[in-house]
């Protein structure tokens, strides 16, 4: 039986560090496209607007892995508030102690994990 209420902590910590992120990489896109907006270039062609399309889709990105990770986190904590945290979505399985360790969000054993969280 996995310790729950640690795991929550440790859920909690990170929910807090995206909460954190999130708002900083919110605003990253916001200047990079204001950035964009007054230089007035041309994305395809200009060296510059590669650049800042590049940089944009680096921060979306980012901000869209947080977001989801955030998802995760609160999906996580609903499932111990359930008491159906550590086990696996699939099979029931009880997820090993190590694995939720690693990624405390997850809900899936490792024999179920191929192409999810
Ligand atoms: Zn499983």
């Amino acid at each position: 039986m996995v310790d729950v209420e640690r795991f929550r902590m440790l859920l909690q910590e990170e929910r807090g560090r995206k909460l954190t992120l999130l708002p900083a990489l919110r605003q990253d896109i916001t200047s990079v496209n204001a950035a964009r907006h007054d230089s007035n270039v041309d994305d395809e062609h200009d060296p510059e607007g590669a650049t800042i399309a590049f940089e944009l889709s680096q921060a979306s990105a980012l901000l869209e892995q947080s977001e989801a990770g955030l998802a995760q986190i609160d999906a996580a904590l609903a499932r111990i508030d359930d008491g159906r945290y550590g086990t696996c979505e699939v099979c029931g399985e009880e997820i090993a102690e190590g694995r939720l360790e690693a990624r405390p969000w997850t809900p899936y054993c490792i024999r179920h994990t191929s192409g999810r969280a």
